[in-house]
């Protein structure tokens, strides 16, 4: 598939969100991979209106199927979705999606020009290309000027003669999330990998503190992560301990170990073999710890579970894994409803019940897949495991305070009622 490059920018709003709730919406779309982005760089405007703010830019390395028109069509119903409103010429924009580069395809055509005319005369554009060579692992070059980004930077070093034209400069300045989850304890189990990581990252970047929990051993965090093999009770009983006995309480568990049954050996596996390793990791283990933690939350007074389901264990899905995901899904999220009842009003039990999200394995899933996620989804989009964190975080946080024995499908449509 050819690489494409993608330009953005923002100067109206909350840039910095806009281009990042851009890089995710780029992320969810079927059939397009995100390979990478650079960082964000604040840029004076260019040939525009007077008053205008300054920009912040980015670039993007993009994989896709779609044609060159196609993925035009794409970044424009991208912007239109962000807000873009298109009245003069250059004038502020919440967001701007360009495509810069589509391997070495040469375009002219009224809507669309290949390689973008304006590209090799722009900071704004070259220095985030410039850094994306490094993360592609090959240098971006220009088809007509047979250029790549560096040497086309230098070309121009004339520009920057006039000390009063700023270059741009990069803009590190993150924000901090808003403490949502400030002195909370968190286990996360399953968060080595996928939508476990996912949470337990949000929540700490929310000021929680969190123990991760994985099967293989890690010694590089020793302090906030626990190894277990959640096959085994004995082994779930342990984790309770520590990760409660570490941590001088926990204050929120989510219960999000699964087994993989769709990747590596298992693939092999005979039904049975799947069935037995769903059933023990993502039904038994659920239970087994949340009864354990749940207990523990309750005499103390105060607690959050979450549980992991699945949005189809409802509908039903066809094929092998959609008769296991379903009894063993579906199990867990009935599971959760009781486990609320047994522990209210003290702690507050839910279930997240995610539909396609882009994992490791949507990541690489064939075109076929790719189709039916746009097809089965209203939305037209992969999920993203933020997604799913997202949730996770208002789950957990006193704004949710009235929330229990529910099941939150994070979806985008796929399943209702
Ligand atoms: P700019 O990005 O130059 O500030 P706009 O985003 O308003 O301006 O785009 C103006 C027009 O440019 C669009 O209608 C689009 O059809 C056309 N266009 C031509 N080539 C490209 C390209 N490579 N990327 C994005 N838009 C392009
Ligand atoms: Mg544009």
């Amino acid at each position: 598939m050819p690489v494409a490059y993608l330009g953005l920018g923002s100067n109206l709003g909350d840039r910095r969100a806009t281009l990042a709730a851009a890089v995710r919406r780029l992320r969810a779309e079927p059939g397009l991979r995100v390979l990478a982005v650079s960082g964000y760089y604040e840029t004076a405007p260019v040939d525009c209106p007077p008053g205008s703010g300054d920009y912040l830019n980015a670039a993007a390395a993009v994989e896709t199927d779609r044609d060159p028109h196609d993925l035009l069509k794409l970044l424009q119903h991208i912007e239109r979705q962000f807000g873009r409103v298109r009245t003069g010429v250059n004038s502020p924009r919440t967001l701007d999606l360009d495509l810069l580069l589509y391997g070495d395809r040469v375009i002219d055509t009224p809507d669309l020009v290949v390689p973008h005319p304006r590209l090799h005369e722009r900071d704004f554009v070259l220095i985030p290309l410039l850094e994306l060579a490094g993360s592609v692992g090959h240098e971006v070059v220009h088809p007509i000027l047979d250029k790549t980004a560096n040497e086309l930077m230098g070309a121009d070093l004339t520009r920057y003669a006039d000390p009063s034209l700023p270059r741009p400069r990069v803009y590190l300045n993150r924000p901090p999330s808003p403490q949502l989850l400030a002195g909370q304890r968190a286990l996360v189990t399953g968060s080595t990998s996928g939508i476990g990581v996912r949470i337990a990252i949000e929540y700490a970047g929310h000021g929680a503190t969190v123990i991760s929990h994985g099967r293989r051993p890690d010694f590089d965090h020793p302090d906030r992560y626990i190894s277990a093999d959640l096959t085994d009770p004995v082994e779930c009983d342990r984790l309770a301990d520590e990760a409660w006995n570490r941590s001088g309480g926990l204050d929120i568990v989510v219960l999000n170990a699964g087994a993989d049954t769709l990747t590596g050996d298992a693939v092999s596996w005979s039904f049975d073999q799947k069935l037995d390793a769903l059933l023990a990791v993502d039904l038994k283990a659920t239970m087994r710890l949340g009864r354990n933690l749940g207990a523990r939350m309750k005499a103390r007074g105060r607690g959050v579970i979450l549980t992991v389901g699945w949005d189809q264990a409802e509908t039903g899905m066809e094929g092998d894994s959609g008769q296991l995901f379903a009894a063993v899904k579906g199990a867990v999220t009935c599971f959760t409803r009781s486990l609320a009842l047994s522990l209210a009003p003290e702690v507050r039990v839910n279930c997240l019940a995610p539909g396609w999200i882009r994992t490791a394995w949507g990541e690489t899933a064939s075109p076929g897949w790719q189709e039916r996620v746009r097809r089965e989804t209203p939305l037209g989009v992969w999920g993203l495991p933020e997604d799913v964190a997202a949730a996770a975080v208002w789950l957990a946080s006193p704004a949710a305070g009235f929330v229990t024995g529910q099941t939150y499908r994070i979806n985008g449509g796929a399943v209702r009622g």
